[in-house]
């Protein structure tokens, strides 16, 4: 099978020319963040982040429901002491409902792929700003996060800017 991108060549590269050495496995800055998985970010040049400074956790939407299990290693484990939530402008999961996924998913996989899609909440929102104050008062209540500082943004993705979302 023919792959899209030549990761063994591409990796040869990077060994050579852009490999930054080996670094300790806590973050330095003792940052973690959430973000979307949108191909369009890199959230590491957005916000000045070399590699070894943060964990950066990015999944559809940027969701905090869904990056709770990796919050909770990158706290407990990691000694991560700061979090930011940052959604985007022009994100995939403002186009979509729940139940117009489920409905493609029947029409593509069928029905008992439909009946599963059924217990799965994809996670949709419609407005920016308010899913990245839901995300963070999803931290603040929950029992799993320590009582650490938790900044929301919102990442237009029309020009980079970032924005804060109190
Ligand atoms: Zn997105």
């Amino acid at each position: 099978m023919e792959y899209a991108i030549d990761f063994e060549a591409n990796n040869a590269k990077f060994q050579k020319e852009g490999f930054p050495g080996q670094q300790p496995l806590r973050p330095s800055k003792h940052v973690a963040i959430v973000s979307c998985m949108d191909a369009r970010l890199d959230m590491h040049k957005a916000l000045g982040v070399a590699i070894g400074e943060a964990n950066l956790i990015q999944n559809a939407g940027g969701r905090t429901t869904e990056a709770l299990r990796s919050l909770v290693v990158s706290q407990q484990l990691l000694g991560t002491k700061e979090i930011h939530v940052i959604h985007h402008t022009g994100c995939g999961m403002l186009i979509f409902t729940n139940t117009e996924l489920r409905n493609k998913i029947k029409q593509d996989l069928g029905t008992s792929a439909a009946d599963a899609a059924g217990a799965v909440d994809f996670l949709p929102f419609p407005d920016v700003d308010q899913s990245v104050r839901d995300d963070v008062k999803f931290l603040k209540d929950s029992p799993l996060i320590m009582d650490v500082p938790i900044q929301g943004w919102v990442y237009q993705i029309e020009d980079g800017k970032i924005r804060k979302v109190d």
